[in-house]
């Protein structure tokens, strides 16, 4: 797994293992403890991808019919915060929610990628937290405003390379205060990876470390201040980030 670390006012990339953490410094290796260093937001994308009602469970749990095609929207990399770091629940919002959801980090720039091709354009796997204040997003009737606060896109721990996890059928769970909360497969997804690249990248030019979040499933629900909230996605991680107030 890979990752972005800080450690004083050094920020660098290192590879994670177990609970140490490689870093190449020219010929040389340095080698830390996790606990050494600052974990950092694993990737900074350029632009964030989210993709709405892209699991069968969420749209029965909605009563929505299945949508043809995938409904996409942006998330601005200004929300972006890494494992541990805090979501602030915006003062102008009375419900906030968790939406836990596999991210798919892009490893090339690429355009009118076919699905059977979409493999050569992943770098790899991480969780993701699309963090909605949902009373806005109804209020709007769009959903930038609803989706953009600054923290509201949790994202990490680590990439785990796409060529060392076998995500095809992960379970996708999320936990508040440690209660189970949803609990899910990535192979509920509606549109599946490879269908949802082809379907971007012909839209837009993706990026090296852009990201697209895959979409949630059922049971998704309301944060409070002071909760804790768990992504967790079998062989990619568990997210962990705290709810406060602004
Ligand atoms: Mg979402």
């Amino acid at each position: 797994m890979m990752g972005r670390f800080r450690l004083d006012d050094e920020v660098f990339a290192g590879t994670v293992k177990g609970d140490r953490v490689i870093v190449e410094q020219g010929l040389y290796c340095d080698t830390y403890t996790l606990d050494e260093l600052e974990t950092l937001p694993p990737v900074t994308p350029g632009k964030i991808v989210c993709v709405g009602l892209n699991y069968i469970d969420h749209a029965r749990e909605l009563d929505m019919e299945l949508p043809g095609c995938p409904i996409i929207f942006l998330k601005p990399p200004s929300a972006v915060i890494g494992h541990r770091d805090m979501i602030v629940y915006p003062p102008e919002s009375r419900h906030v929610d968790y939406e836990a959801e596999l991210a798919v980090v892009i490893g090339k720039q690429c355009k009118n990628v076919p699905a059977t091709h979409a493999g050569d354009v992943i770098l790899g796997y991480t969780c993701f937290n699309d963090v909605t204040a949902r009373d806005i997003q109804q209020e709007d009737g769009q959903w930038t405003r609803a989706k953009s606060f600054d923290t509201f896109a949790p994202v990490g721990p680590f990439v785990v390379m796409a060529e060392n996890v076998d995500i095809s059928n992960a379970y996708i769970r999320s936990r508040v205060n440690g209660r189970l909360r949803q609990d899910s497969s990535v192979d509920n997804m509606i549109f599946d990876i490879p269908a949802l690249i082809e379907f971007i990248s012909h839209i837009m030019t993706l990026e090296k470390g852009d990201v697209i979040a895959t979409g949630t499933p059922a049971g998704v629900g309301q944060l409070n201040h002071g909760d804790t909230v768990e992504i967790d996605i079998e062989g990619v991680g568990t997210l962990e980030n705290e709810v406060v107030k602004a």
